[in-house]
């Protein structure tokens, strides 16, 4: 039966086809010269792909029926199912896309004054572990490809198509740990970012990491100028152990070290998360604690009032307490922010709707 089994994984896994979207242009181009084809289809594809955003082969009328074929033979192009499409009374929309293999991930598309922003996912579940987090609720089951990341843009791109509006800015800040799936995150920076590709500038592309060090300083050594965030959640390690097993493997010290090298290689400001847990880390002495921790840093803070889990116990930091915090920060001179709640009659936060939707995934 065993071995069974394995072989029928082994077949499915034949079977399941590359997402076009995981390609890089260069990656498309070599791959067409060594399938007999003229290098120069790529950007045409590429413009298919992107531009035009078509969501079958057939579509592509300036490519040949051959090597529409060829290209359908090898690369899927229905990377991602839309199983549930919500949207909230504040024009937050919230996406839970089907995979080729049946696990269910998150998208959000976000409206802000600035712009429409897309909040995407990495990893299908998360094994960091935070205590506070819906997305971790029963493990990692695997990381996303590259594809399946842009795939996420893609599909609200093409609902914007249809109210003629374009997204403007991406956060990776869905379910999962981004520096956890590192090399498959780059290639999705690096395709969404490029101008034969959807084009979003890096400055408004935001990464955000629970701490992975090695991975800050490959990071910082890539030089790139899209906005990074470190989920800080606790002003001293103890605290954050406590909140985050991740500190047990990568201490606060070594933290805020990684975070120096990064501003000092990319010179460019970090973001801190910080999530205000009743009673847990929001009271002014933390604020005080946090300020001492920041400063002289070029940084900023952005407060984030719990999201209520229904599996997790924390509890909401009364209004005046979170402005008492946000005051005591500003007093000693530090950039912050608290952060606007959207999409909540939704349950539009990281993992909630899975979480609700697909409970035997989240167990
Ligand atoms: N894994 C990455 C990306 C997730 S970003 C990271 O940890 O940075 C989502 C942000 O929301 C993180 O700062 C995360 O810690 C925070 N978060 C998760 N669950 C939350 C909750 N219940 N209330 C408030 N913030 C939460």
């Amino acid at each position: 039966m065993e071995q069974l089994n394995t072989t029928e994984t082994n077949t499915a896994k034949e079977i399941k086809k590359k997402s076009i979207y995981s390609l890089q242009l260069n990656e498309l181009r070599n791959w067409l010269s060594e399938n007999g084809e003229k290098p120069f289809r790529a950007e045409q594809i590429f413009e298919w792909l992107y531009k035009k955003r078509i969501t079958s082969f057939e579509d592509m009328s300036n490519v040949g029926k051959a090597l529409r074929d060829k290209l359908a033979n090898h690369f899927d192009l229905t990377t991602l199912k839309t199983a549930i499409q919500q949207t909230s009374s504040d024009g937050t929309i919230k996406f839970l896309f089907e995979l080729h293999d049946g696990y269910s991930i998150e998208t959000v598309l976000m409206r802000h004054d600035y712009g429409n922003s897309v909040c995407v996912t990495t990893q299908v579940g998360c094994r960091i572990g935070c205590t506070f987090c819906a997305s971790t609720l029963g493990g990692l089951k695997r990381h996303l490809e590259a594809g399946e990341i842009v795939a996420q843009v893609v599909k609200v791109q093409q609902t914007l198509d249809e109210t003629d509006e374009r997204v403007n800015s991406v956060v990776i800040m869905g379910i999962g740990e981004p520096f956890d799936n590192y090399d498959n995150m780059l290639s999705f920076l690096k395709i969404i970012n490029h101008e034969k590709a959807l084009n979003i500038g890096a400055r408004h592309i935001t990464v955000s990491t629970s701490g992975i060090v090695p991975k800050i300083y490959q990071f910082a050594d890539e030089n790139t100028q899209i906005n990074f965030a470190i989920s800080l959640h606790a002003p001293n390690t103890e605290l954050r152990s406590r909140l985050m097993p991740i500190n047990k493997a990568y201490k606060l010290d070594d933290l805020m070290d990684a975070v120096r090298y990064y501003i000092d290689k990319t010179g460019r400001r970090i973001s801190f998360e910080y999530g205000l847990f009743g009673g847990v880390n929001d009271s002014v002495e933390h604020a005080e604690e946090l300020a001492v921790l920041l400063k002289g840093l070029k940084c900023h803070v952005n407060l984030i009032p719990v999201n209520y889990v229904p599996e997790r116990d924390y509890v909401r930091t009364p209004r005046d307490k979170i402005f008492a915090f946000e005051k005591t920060l500003k007093n000693l001179g530090i950039n912050v922010t608290i952060r606007r709640e959207q999409g909540s009659d939704i349950a539009a936060a990281c993992g909630q709707l899975r979480a609700k939707e697909r409970k035997e995934e989240t167990r």
